[in-house]
């Protein structure tokens, strides 16, 4: 039996990747500073996993940006715009302008587009494809990157993304052709990977192909098929991972099992029922091993040892040792580092710390569970497996996570309790009567500027040099000026700026009970960025009002109405790590609840408008298509209940950005937010063709401009728009706003774009009286 490690975490332990890359793009340290920095953090790495006893330790999971970019430019994929970059720029710096864009010496290139792995919270940056693509290998980075390692006397495993969802990863750049037909084109720049790897001695090579866990086409199976084969005839001697994770091979599981490779691994966390299917098909032939994927490395949770052996007894009753490879169910980028840094007591107490396990301590659980598992150690008599039997029974029956109130309130949910009083045309009317508002009235997404200085206030509040009540008058002070800003701009409903807010998902959070936080616990996003999601670990209910405070005091400033602003429980979970003893739905349903409550206490509070922000909620769509129904019945049904306790002319708006809405579009309008605000500048409308084909029922605003770009659009630009947008939605459902919260811009240019923007609202007003009084 042998440990297999799919990918190990790379932005280091206290985040020196990110430092090193952000220094170097400051021009702080050389290129040469920042290879170093690369070099030192794959060393830690691998001789961590082999200290602790991995086998198959894997090699080119490393990277300063992304791993799929890596492989762009393995396979000499670059698209034309970089190409005069390539001539006279380092490697590394065309790689990063891949990545970020660049702005130097007259030259000025876009970055390529960056979109989501899978249902990951880690962004990848898309291949482009060309009809005549051609494919050659430019960089050897999986090479060098073996060789290094064999330097230090440690035989790795190189990883890299399989020639089928490689492809499938990208982007067709123009038409007439579909990128999978490229495969007979890309497949011999892999052999020659694989024949220098042969020629370094390499055993073991993994490859990923995640999209075996998704719906495929006859020809994209066809295409798995045909690559496997062809590597198999070539390279019979290399020892061959294939590695699927995030959900079962469903209907891809007989492409799968005729395949010749080594080994076949699983993600027996998100696919439990994988490992009998196999089995009991019969299809599984005599030399194909598997690699059982028991330790999450989606999440923070300590392993069940004795559920983990239960099912490693299984395999090797039906298959042998030998046959069997201990893994975590996927890459370990997707876990913080190393819970020994997690020091804070007073924040992640030990009764809640003994429950988890960032990746260090996954890469031991997976040692352990082999040595268990081969009766190397007796587990009667481990103390590590008592200690893992302990915090799991302790956790099954904390009476920090069990809350009967709270069990009790979601099992007596009944059926109106996720329904306004009226539907959307009684309680329109009634808005109509109690809001008054213009045609096209202007409102904003939420956040205002967090500039430096309101974040050091913060970082000063958090350290003792602020007390509270000082911090209170910075914030109170910045949210007036931003009140009065609206107001002289005549924007129609205003919002408090959110400048007491660090994060929408970590506000809420650190107010709700059933919530803590790590002090380190750091993901990679994308690039440089990394995220440190709360962790729910118990049932959540909300001691008191989270909001109220900040909403009641800028709606005291003014006569016009201002939005509450809260964050939807969907978008909540999703961007927290999750109990995995209970359903997310359960979950999900908690955290509603509590939004729910917020709701009632702003509308009590006299908040007329309230916001609940769900922009999470495409990206928590299963990735099987067969899933999305149960899932999307859930997620909606949390939002309303969440947004369902309040009176007819109390109006509630969502607001959802960056995602595709096509697909869902019925699902959305489910929700019955009176109004709906939505990102759709930079597909200039393109977007509203899905709202106006369904006709959408209730109020929309299309964000009118761009806020990820510092540039100012012009009320004649940002009227365009909304002609655009009124000749498919009746003009008394739009309202006008910007695509998103402005939270990254800079006050200048917010001011100016703002004033453009109802610039352009007056405009189409006046445009829409004229053709009714003609
Ligand atoms: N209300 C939030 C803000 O304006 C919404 C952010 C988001 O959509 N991600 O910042
Ligand atoms: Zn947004």
């Amino acid at each position: 039996m042998l440990t297999n490690n799919l990918g190990y975490p790379r932005i280091g332990s206290n985040r020196e990747l990110k430092k090193a890359c952000e220094s170097y793009w400051a021009g702080k340290i050389s290129a040469d500073e920042l290879l170093a920095t690369g070099a030192t953090i794959r060393k830690q790495n691998w001789q961590l996993q082999a200290e602790t006893g991995i086998d198959l330790i894997p090699s080119n999971d490393f990277s300063f940006y992304d791993q799929v970019l890596d492989l762009s430019l393995t396979l000499g994929v670059i698209p034309k715009r970089y190409q005069e970059l390539a001539k006279t720029n380092s490697a590394i710096d065309l790689y990063f302008a891949m990545a970020r864009g660049s702005q130097k010496e007259g030259q000025d290139v876009v970055a390529m587009e960056m979109t989501k792995w899978f249902d990951t919270n880690y962004h990848y940056i898309v291949p482009e494809f060309t009809k005549d693509q051609e494919f050659k290998l430019f960089s050897e980075k999986i090479i060098d990157e073996f060789k290094e390692a064999n330097a230090l006397g440690i035989a790795t495993k190189p990883v890299l993304i399989g020639p089928v969802s490689y492809l499938l990863l990208g982007k067709e750049k123009e038409a007439g052709f579909h990128r999978i037909d490229l495969i007979e084109k890309l497949l011999p720049v892999y052999f020659e990977i694989l024949q220098k790897l042969e020629n370094e001695n390499v055993e073991w090579i993994q490859f990923d192909e995640p999209f075996l866990a998704l719906n495929l086409t006859d020809k994209e199976r066809n295409a798995i098929t045909y690559v496997y084969n062809e590597i198999n005839k070539r390279f019979p001697k290399i020892k061959l991972i294939l590695a699927n994770y995030f959900d079962c091979f469903g209907e891809n599981l007989s492409t799968v099992l005729a395949l010749p490779v080594h080994t076949l691994h699983l993600d027996l966390v998100r696919c439990q029922s994988q490992l009998d299917d196999i089995l009991e098909s019969g299809q599984l032939s005599s030399n194909v091993s598997l690699s059982l994927g028991v330790v999450d490395g989606r999440n923070i949770w300590k392993n069940d040892f004795k559920n983990s052996l239960a099912i490693i007894k299984k395999a090797t009753d039906a298959l042998g040792e030998d046959r069997i490879l201990i893994a975590p169910s996927c890459s370990l980028i997707h876990s913080p580092c190393d819970l020994e840094l997690e020091t804070n007591n007073a924040t992640l107490t030990p009764e809640i710390k003994q429950w988890l396990a960032f990746a260090k301590q996954k890469t031991e659980e997976v040692v352990l569970l082999k040595y268990f598992a081969s009766n190397e150690i007796d587990v009667s008599n481990s103390i590590r497996f008592q200690e893992n039997t302990v915090a799991n029974e302790n956790r099954k029956t904390s009476t920090l996570i069990h809350n009967d109130a709270v069990k009790n309130r979601v099992a007596s949910i009944t059926t109106g309790d996720d329904q306004r009083e009226n539907p959307f045309s009684i309680r329109r009317k009634k808005q109509i009567d109690v809001l008054d508002l213009p045609l096209f009235p202007t409102t904003t997404i939420g956040s205002f500027p967090q500039t430096t200085e309101v974040r050091s206030w913060r970082a000063k509040f958090k350290k003792g040099e602020l007390n509270q009540q000082q911090y209170d008058d910075l914030i109170k002070k910045e949210t007036e000026e931003t009140i009065r800003f609206q107001e002289e701009t005549g924007i129609d409903v205003l919002v408090h700026g959110e400048f007491e807010r660090n994060d929408m998902v970590e506000y809420f959070g650190e107010q709700l009970d059933g919530f803590t936080f790590t002090k380190n616990g750091w993901v990679q996003s994308y690039g440089s960025r990394c995220v440190k999601p709360p962790v729910i670990y118990g049932d959540v209910s909300r001691p008191n009002p989270m909001t109220v405070k900040w909403s009641s005091f800028a709606q005291s400033l003014t006569p016009k109405w201002v939005k509450g602003m809260l964050t939807g429980p969907v978008t909540i979970l999703q961007w927290s790590f999750v109990r995995n003893d209970q359903p997310r739905s359960e979950t999900c349903t908690q955290i509603a609840l509590a939004i729910r409550d917020e709701v009632v206490d702003l509308e009590n509070a006299g908040i007329k408008i309230i916001q609940i922000d769900e922009p999470a909620i495409r990206e928590g769509l299963p990735l099987r298509k067969e899933d999305w129904t149960t899932y999307l019945d859930w997620a909606v049904k949390a939002f309303r209940i969440s947004a369902s306790g309040v009176k007819d002319d109390t109006q509630i708006h969502t607001h959802m950005c960056y995602s595709e809405f096509n697909d869902i579009i019925q699902n959305i309008a489910d929700m019955d937010a009176d109004v709906i605000t939505i990102e759709c500048s930079r597909s200039q409308m393109e977007l509203l063709d899905a709202f106006a084909d369904f006709n959408y029922p209730n109020e929309i605003g299309p964000g009118v401009y761009d806020i990820h770009s510092p540039r100012v659009p012009s009320s004649t630009e940002m009227v365009r728009l909304l002609e655009k947008a009124s000749a498919v939605i009746p003009v008394d459902q739009l309202w006008v706003n910007p695509d998103c919260g402005l939270k990254t811009r800079h006050w200048d240019e917010t001011k100016k774009a703002l004033i453009e923007m109802v610039a352009a609202a007056q405009q189409m007003r006046i445009a829409v009286e004229n053709i009714a009084t003609v």
